[in-house]
């Protein structure tokens, strides 16, 4: 998929000649920080002998059951939950995801489809609450070949954005994440995430 960056470039510039699509050069922030086939190459380091495919070896089937204190799910709800991306491409990287091992968005029945954009909505909300981010990408991968890591699992990603994060986004992604980070950022989410969340 295709998440505009029309935050990051220069508003409204006045209409000029049209411009040829660029073949080589470096590409503008947003692309170097919205690479989405990173998370296919990311994830391959962990991938289950058997695959993504089935529940047994699918990493957001098994995140719900993680109870301890190196669990990432930030909020849990009737048929969504919300953890935190292993590979973030920002502090506080967010997935919501549905309990149900499903691939497709129009798989999901109509209850998990509202808890879903709730839990998108609130998960916007708390982030901009504990660390003012300036934006948000928002999306869905549907399938390997647009780039979701995991395809077999839906899952909404809510990356919250900070003007000029692009600049340090690859060397940050490129970085091995270091699990007591990720717990404390959990722990941050989890402990602004309202206990009843708007329905
Ligand atoms: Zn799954």
């Amino acid at each position: 998929m295709s998440v505009p960056g029309d935050e990051i470039g220069p508003p409204d510039l006045p209409a000029g000649p049209p411009v040829e699509p660029a073949t080589t050069g470096t590409p503008d922030g947003l692309d170097r920080l919205w690479t989405p086939h990173r998370m296919t190459y990311i994830s391959g380091q962990d991938r289950p002998e058997g695959g993504y495919e089935q529940p047994a070896g699918c990493p957001f089937c098994r995140a719900p059951a993680q109870t301890g204190d190196d669990s990432l799910v930030v909020a849990r709800g009737e048929s969504v939950f919300v953890v935190l991306n292993l590979y973030p491409y920002n502090p506080g990287h967010l997935l919501v995801c549905p309990y149900r091992h499903v691939a497709d968005y129009t798989d999901l029945d109509p209850a998990e489809t509202g808890e879903l954009a709730v839990y998108t909505q609130t998960a916007m909300r708390v982030i901009r609450q504990v660390s003012s981010a300036h934006g948000f990408n928002l999306g869905m991968n549907q399938g390997g070949v647009a780039g979701a890591g995991i395809a077999a699992h839906l899952h909404q990603h809510v990356v919250p954005r900070w003007g000029g994060d692009a600049n340090f986004m690859p060397v940050v992604a490129r970085t091995k994440v270091l699990p007591q980070l990720l717990t404390d950022t959990r722990d941050l989410l989890a402990a602004a995430w309202p206990t009843t969340p708007p329905r």
